[in-house]
């Protein structure tokens, strides 16, 4: 073993404590927000490094890139102004006509950004159903596809992908593999381990953990001339996170493992007693035993299976509408991955055209009591149900 002074603190240890943060000058262990837009050139006129102007990055935000790097254990991490903004700097990046496989159902942002973009003729799109390998490994064209998009588990059926195989499979056609694991932060996944080539997070969702942050996080194992290339898309879009949000990310960081792993927990629980309730058709969660998924999740989320689970209701589309407006705990909204649980249609909120269940309730699960959440469904499931 070792001495004591050789240990490298848990992961856990060093999310908590900002990576052991201390500023040199005052000892102090938060990190200042450091606002500026511009940096002074020295007597020589040269640029002190590593910062020239804000577009490039700056220093809070870079202290955030930081932790999620070391979270991802990732050698590189940008951060971005939205998970929106980091996911089109990597479509941006694409040559002209490039082959691009995704999944049918995946995050409605991501997949409007591809339909927008094939349909200038800039990329060429091929989809699978998420979760199906077979179907996955037919769509991708080996020296042709440049870049597979997995998203595990995905909006908002939650279908587990299994990365280290979709890794091979990427490998083998010469493209790389991009995954989008919003909904199983990297206290859970990480992704880079099993074989992404880049790990995708919106880190508005649990990273941030308080609904009050809009940005977006890419990992890689090591820079190269591609990573290169999506960090000059952010500094030519001006789409870097600004300082303040990325001082709130870094104190939404520190608790992100306490918070995960109690909201996941309470997932379990909510899915464990809705699983075959008299007015629900189905219970989408992978931490249930009888879920397709639920082996491959298992090993690919440490254990926890996330806060996110969808409810198919009986009756109606308005039936499913109701029960949303009648929950009285959680709150009628879009987004997930906050301390607070959300609860939305997600038909009404994606829009049409989307492929989703019309009685489709999507919940993102926080932190609060278990028997509280629980309660506030059942009382507006017979609601509804009446
Ligand atoms: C929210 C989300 C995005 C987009 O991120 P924003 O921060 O909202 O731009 C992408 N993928 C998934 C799975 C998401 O949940």
């Amino acid at each position: 073993m070792t001495d004591g002074r050789n240990r490298k603190p848990a992961i856990q240890t060093r999310t908590a404590q900002a990576l052991h943060f201390v500023e040199d000058e005052t000892g102090a262990v938060i990190p200042a927000i450091q606002p500026t837009a511009t940096y002074a050139r020295d007597h020589n006129y040269s640029t002190r490094k590593p910062y020239w102007y804000r577009r490039d990055g700056s220093q809070t935000t870079q202290q955030a890139e930081s932790i999620i790097a070391e979270l991802e254990g990732a050698g590189d991490t940008l951060l971005f102004s939205s998970g929106m903004s980091a996911c089109t700097a990597v479509i941006e990046s694409l040559a002209a006509g490039a082959h691009v496989v995704a999944p049918e159902v995946m995050y409605h942002g991501v997949r409007q950004q591809l339909l927008a973009y094939e349909e200038r003729g800039l990329l060429a799109l091929s989809t699978y159903t998420a979760g199906n390998l077979d179907e996955l490994a037919a769509a991708v064209r080996p020296g042709e596809t440049a870049l597979l998009w997995v998203e595990t588990p995905n909006n908002p059926n939650w279908e587990v992908t299994d990365i280290a195989a979709a890794s091979k499979i990427a490998r083998a056609a010469g493209a790389r593999l991009i995954t989008d694991c919003t909904a199983t932060p990297p206290s859970m996944t990480r992704a880079l381990e099993h074989g992404a080539d880049i790990s995708f997070h919106s880190a508005t969702k649990f990273l941030n953990g308080h609904s009050d942050v809009t940005a977006g996080a890419l990992s890689v194992r090591q820079a190269d001339a591609g990573f290169e290339k999506i960090a000059e898309i952010r500094k030519l879009q001006g789409t870097v996170l600004q300082s303040f949000d990325a001082w709130l990310l870094i104190r939404g960081m520190r608790t992100l493992f306490l918070r995960v792993e109690r909201a996941s927990q309470n997932a379990l629980a909510i899915a464990r007693h809705f699983e075959g309730h008299e007015h629900l058709e189905a219970v989408l969660y992978p931490g249930l035993a009888s879920d397709p998924g639920h082996e491959v999740a298992n090993r690919q989320t440490d254990g926890q299976f996330g806060a996110m689970l969808s409810l198919i209701v009986k009756g109606s589309e308005q039936t499913a509408i109701d029960v949303a407006r009648f929950c009285e705990v959680f709150y009628p909204a879009t987004s997930l991955g906050g301390v607070e649980s959300l609860i939305e249609h997600r038909k009404t909120v994606s829009g049409e055209g989307f492929p989703v269940h019309e009685r489709l309730l999507r919940l993102s699960i926080g932190i609060e009591d278990a028997d509280d959440l629980i309660h506030d469904l059942e009382q507006a499931l017979s609601r509804a149900a009446r």
